[in-house]
């Protein structure tokens, strides 16, 4: 079996993974990994193994005493998503730069993914309620007070067509008045040790992700993930639920390529 066959084993949640590892974009030459077309999210990535499957004797040669990232090479731990064309370059004529360059990411990648094991459910639902919570207890003082800055806004850059004007107007009013009270009582979670923004954001992009491989469009998208945080957090207000999304929106990566 060539190298840049897909095997069956790789199954569409291995390949979202594997998506959402590189942040949507090839590691190596940083082009976007997904595109639309026809209104269609189109995948255009292959799934490489790292160390090669079936090394040729050059490449047993150069990648001999090389970090091994799995004893199984034919496993996740030895994938990783790039573009056609880098994986074809890759397939056929490595250097141990590449390698170790790809090890290094995949390694990166793993250490968060076990840090994010070490969170459990419970404590996310709890901690987020918090900050729902402050949303609720804010006066329009302190709002007028912390208002971010219209220039700051990203939403104009994220959005597309499907979004539609008045979640456009909504979601940016919400992130002005909410942004900042948000982003602090974030941090004051971290303080307290309770949450770690990062791994909050990495678990609500990876949901984003999924409803774009689902080809949600994007209003579909905000009215999924209000229902998800409403669900996963308590929340029974659905505007407060709105306003933590939009700051997702303006924060992390969702309405990003991946
Ligand atoms: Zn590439």
């Amino acid at each position: 079996m060539s190298e840049k066959t897909i095997r069956g084993n790789v199954n569409d949640t291995v390949k979202m993974s594997l998506l959402c590892e590189v942040n949507g974009s090839c590691p190596l030459c940083r082009k976007d990994l997904i595109v639309k077309k026809k209104l269609k999210n189109v995948r255009v990535f292959d799934v490489a193994h790292i160390y090669p499957l079936h090394p040729t004797p050059h490449e047993e040669e150069i990648l001999k005493g090389e970090t091994l990232l799995s004893e199984d090479i034919d496993s996740e731990a030895n994938f990783i998503a790039l573009c056609k064309e880098c994986h074809k370059v890759y397939d056929t004529q490595k250097t141990v730069k590449e390698y170790r360059q790809l090890v290094a990411i995949k390694n990166e990648i793993n250490k968060i993914k076990e840090l994010s094991v070490l969170w459990d459910k419970q404590t996310l639902h709890k901690d987020i309620s918090v900050v729902a919570n402050k949303i609720g207890l804010l006066d329009e003082l302190s709002i007028k007070n912390t208002l971010l800055s219209y220039d700051a806004l990203k939403i104009s850059d994220k959005k597309d067509d499907t979004f539609g004007m008045i979640n456009e107007i909504k979601v940016s009013q919400f992130i002005l008045s909410f942004f900042i009270p948000i982003k602090e009582a974030l941090k004051d979670l971290e303080k307290q040790e309770k949450a770690k923004s990062t791994f909050i954001c990495s678990q609500v992009k990876s949901y984003y992700v999924l409803l774009l491989m689902k080809d949600f469009n994007q209003a579909q998208i905000f009215e999924k993930m209000t229902d998800w945080f409403m669900k996963n957090t308590g929340i029974t207000d659905r505007s407060k639920s709105e306003v933590l999304v939009s700051f997702f929106i303006q924060n992390c990566e969702v309405y990003s390529k991946c």
